[in-house]
């Protein structure tokens, strides 16, 4: 099964994914995480990228869809995939579209996670991720057992260089303007499924499961 999964940051996409990936047998493919490593190894499109993801502008689509169309073809992805962060754009959607007939493949579900904006800004504002894994906290939702260290691996937490106020401000537009086209782009298409986000994570979680048609035991 190949989906993708849209939602705005904060929405909790990274969670569900991590979800569905357990579920599914499918691979995360997260851009976000793809351009966030390529900056920690210093490649060429790390560097060009870093530039964009420090303002939290989108990286240019000559670069992103590049970049994401060459992960898909590699073997590790085969069983199936849930992208996460990509497509952002209807250009990138359409981009996608005209490459997965050549890998054999196609996308059998968009699920969109819902979330009103005032809940979004408030989530993003009050997340911290840990420097050694990026595991994510919350200070209102989800905080650590000991303050400003992480649970998992104990170093400490940092808050990403796009989370600040203004930077969650624009991405959180840039959301709005740019991705909800995508969404309406899989409506037309017949493949949406959308999910209201704006709940605890494990009812969301059931409601994907649900929704997609699929019960534990098929999925092992
Ligand atoms: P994320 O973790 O998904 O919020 O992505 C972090 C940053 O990576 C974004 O703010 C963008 O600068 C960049 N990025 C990730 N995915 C894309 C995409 N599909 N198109 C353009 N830029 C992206």
């Amino acid at each position: 099964m190949n989906l993708i999964l849209i939602g705005a940051q904060g929405s909790g996409k990274g969670t569900q994914a991590s979800l569905l990936v357990e579920e599914l047998g499918i691979v995360h493919l997260s851009s976000g995480d793809v351009f966030r490593n390529a900056v920690k190894l210093g490649t060429p499109v790390g560097l060009e990228a870093k530039e964009y993801m420090d303002r939290g502008a989108f990286v240019p689509d000559r670069i992103t869809i590049r970049l994401i169309l060459d992960m898909l073809a590699q073997p590790e992805y085969t069983p199936g995939v849930v992208l996460d962060g990509f497509p952002r754009t209807r250009d990138q959607a359409r981009a996608l579209d005209e490459a997965l007939p050549e890998l054999h493949r196609a996308i059998d579900r968009a699920i969109y996670l819902n979330v009103p904006r005032e809940t979004l800004f408030e989530r993003l504002s009050g997340r911290f991720v840990c420097r050694d894994h990026q595991h994510v906290f919350n200070v209102k939702t989800k905080p650590p057992l000991v303050p400003g260290l992480c649970d998992i691996d104990g170093s400490p937490l940092i808050q990403r260089s796009d989370d600040t106020p203004a930077v969650i401000e624009k991405r959180l537009h840039d959301f709005f303007e740019q991705t909800i086209p995508v969404v309406h782009y899989y409506r037309a298409q017949g493949k949406l499924l959308e999910i209201d986000g704006h709940q605890p994570i494990e009812r969301v979680g059931a409601l994907l499961i649900e929704g997609l048609g699929i019960t534990i035991e098929e999925s092992r």
